[in-house]
């Protein structure tokens, strides 16, 4: 029997830093050397200055919850419903995407304060750290 995957994320050449600081636990985020600007997503020019020069600036990993949905229907077998795709304010000014995990949707608003965690995954191409996010404020989890 197979064992599903979930889908692989797209990933481009200006994309891998940040994944290989996601493996390592870290949250780091492209940021212009010239004007301090983040660049999400991560470019090969400082949108605001046409800079090239860049560093991979690490974010405190929290944030704030900006919007949301949860998600009912079933799109891949291996991702469990509900879930919560959720945009993140960070305090740095990116706004990250990812799942809310470990909380209950019900217990969901605008605002929580929210941290980074990380998860390992099995995806079509092999094994990877994904970064999620969970409720600092409500540790409840789901149950199923
Ligand atoms: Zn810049």
């Amino acid at each position: 029997m197979t064992v599903p995957h979930r889908p692989a994320p797209q990933r481009g050449v200006f994309d891998e830093p940040y994944w290989h600081h996601v493996a390592a636990g870290e949250l780091r985020l492209q940021r212009c050397s010239g004007c301090g600007a983040f660049r999400y997503p991560p470019g090969p020019v400082c949108p605001e200055c046409l800079a090239e020069e860049h560093d991979w600036a690490a974010l405190s990993g929290t944030g704030s919850l900006l919007a949301w949905t949860v998600f009912h229907r079933r799109y891949f077998p291996e991702i469990p419903v509900p879930y919560v795709v959720a945009a993140i304010r960070t305090p740095e000014g990116p706004i990250l995407i990812g799942n809310v995990v470990g909380t209950r949707d019900s217990r969901l608003s605008h605002g929580m304060p929210m941290r980074a965690v990380y998860e390992d995954v099995d995806t079509t191409d092999g094994p990877l750290r994904i970064c999620q996010w969970t409720c600092l404020d409500d540790p409840s989890h789901f149950e199923e």
